[in-house]
């Protein structure tokens, strides 16, 4: 099938956006984005330091003196004319991040319309921002009220599995609610978000959104800076716990998403073949780059096994791997040679522990793309919960098939892992899916549903070494997180 366009092959050397202006940073250290696909140089992008970041904290700053003065009903009024303005490229965006990240174009018109649908939640924000007050609260004659404001300045540190959608799980919320913003986008897949902020620049006022592009130095500085309120953090666990630390020891705000290794669970009753289905979704797509990616497939008995783990073989054989921007290619290449040499390691990992590889992704050869970093659809059975590849996040498409006698020993595992991001069970028992909805220790809990993305109204959970925090990305999580409570108690003579 003939490719979809690029929008541009190369798309030249990045600059941030402060103030309302694209910047050359003072920085003169760049690096090449690389299209994953077929290792092609696609754009520079500036590595900047700490004085190209506070500029933008700077602007964000001072642009924030009349943002917050902004009557909420006007801001909504630009998120509107954002979504719009979003809508009229929505194809660009998604093919610029097949381009850089490597994710089929399907998977990447689906980010595009979840990052939208953040806006238009955050469009919201005259319901959402709402206070409340007592009459005759503290006493009588005397008043009492709660008003939800703004803090001023926060910031966002991107990983690369999602480049448009993750800034989105925070900005709009941020900004509706009458801060301004800095998102620092992952230096693997800086243009999406670059690209994106293109669209909207004229929108905005100067100063209220920004894009500062870079690596642990922009981290650092916004976790540091005392115009910073709070940041906003997805990524690796080590990574997170490390932006929750530092960014409480300077006393800010901090939610920190962190990695994940989840369990999709099949019963003796499970529809099969929607089971089936589901779960090659949930394991492939995005070649498993995903932190709802299911990782570990565990059949519940003999009779769950023998219906479901051969079917599902046959069905990751037909997964056609290639360049994402040809439609009919279902799973796109890993983000980068780091990458594929990791995911290589736990493959071998795998093997060294006595698991049986029943389908090897290893060699695959994509003609037309050698040099690119494909893997295709690896699959162990014969793996047991001690096993490396049972535990450690793996970021790639590799399954894990684990045998399970019970569904108590099969919660009893999932409970035992460090990380809690999500869960599935397929079964067509009310009674299991609620056992396992009411004990699995996990944010996003899915049934029959195998990649348990929330949509923007609802937060983005996550437990034990999957989240540092209290409060969520998107919906009301979101909202409270961007904002404070100012108690005010009234009396008139
Ligand atoms: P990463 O932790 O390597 O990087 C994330 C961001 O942190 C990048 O912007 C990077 O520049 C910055 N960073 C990295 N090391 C830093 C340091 N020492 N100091 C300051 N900043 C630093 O993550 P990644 O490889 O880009 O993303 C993949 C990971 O993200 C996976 O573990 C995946 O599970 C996780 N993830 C989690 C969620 C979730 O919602 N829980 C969603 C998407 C991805």
């Amino acid at each position: 099938m003939a490719l979809l366009p690029e929008v541009k092959k190369d798309h030249g050397t990045l600059k941030n956006f402060v103030n309302g202006e694209w910047v050359k940073p003072t920085t003169e250290k760049y690096i090449d984005v690389e299209n994953p696909a077929t290792t092609a140089k696609i754009a520079k992008m500036p590595v900047s330091n700490k004085e190209d970041t506070i500029k933008a904290i700077e602007a964000a700053n001072d642009a924030w003196l009349s943002w917050r003065e902004t009557p909420p009903v006007t801001r909504a009024r630009y998120m509107f004319r954002i979504k719009n303005a979003l809508e009229d490229r929505f194809e660009e965006i998604a093919r610029i991040m097949v381009q850089e990240q490597g994710k089929s174009i399907d998977e990447a018109r689906g980010e595009t319309r979840r990052s939208i649908e953040n806006i238009e939640v955050a469009a919201g924000i005259t319901s959402l921002m709402m206070g409340y007050n007592l009459e005759d609260g503290a006493a009588s004659n005397i008043d009492e009220e709660a008003i939800i404001t703004p803090l001023g300045t926060f910031g966002c540190i991107a990983p690369f599995n999602f480049p448009a959608m993750i800034p989105y799980w925070f900005w709009p919320y941020a900004v509706a609610t009458g801060n301004t913003y800095i998102i620092k986008p992952s230096k693997q897949v800086p243009i999406t978000q670059n690209y994106m902020m293109e669209t909207i620049q004229e929108i905005l006022p100067p100063g209220v959104l920004n894009v500062v592009n870079g690596s642990h130095e922009v981290a650092d500085t916004l976790m540091e800076h005392p115009g910073v309120k709070g940041v906003s953090f997805v990524g690796s666990t080590p990574v997170a716990r490390y932006i929750y630390k530092h960014s409480a020891e300077n006393q800010k705000r901090v939610q920190a998403q962190g990695g994940a290794k989840n369990s999709l669970v099949v019963m003796e009753d499970a529809v099969m073949n929607r089971t089936v289905a589901n779960m090659l979704a949930s394991f492939f797509g995005c070649a498993g780059q995903r932190c709802l990616a299911g990782a570990n497939m565990v059949p519940v008995g003999d009779k769950a096994y023998d219906a479901v783990v051969d079917k599902f073989i046959e069905g990751a054989k037909k997964i056609k791997v290639g360049y994402g921007l040809d439609e009919s290619v279902n799973m796109g290449p890993v983000v980068s040679g780091d990458a594929k040499k990791k995911i290589l390691g736990y493959i071998q990992k795998g093997i060294d522990e006595g698991a049986k590889l029943v389908l090897d992704g290893r060699g695959i050869k994509v003609p037309g793309y050698e040099k690119g970093y494909f893997i295709g659809p690896t699959i162990f059975e014969d793996v047991t919960p001690d096993m490396t590849i049972a535990k450690e996040e793996i970021f790639g498409p590799v399954v894990s098939v684990i045998r399970m006698e019970t569904l108590d020993d099969v919660i009893e595992m999932i409970n035992a892992s460090n990380f809690g991001n999500a869960a599935s069970i397929y079964t067509q028992n009310g009674r299991w899916a609620r056992d396992f909805r009411y004990q699995v220790q996990a944010g996003n809990i899915g049934i029959n549903i195998g990649i348990v993305a929330a949509m923007a109204y609802f937060p983005f959970a996550g437990y034990k070494d999957s989240f540092c925090g209290d409060l969520h990305g998107q919906g009301q999580d979101a909202i409270k997180f961007f904002t404070d409570r100012k108690v005010v108690i009234t009396r008139w003579f």
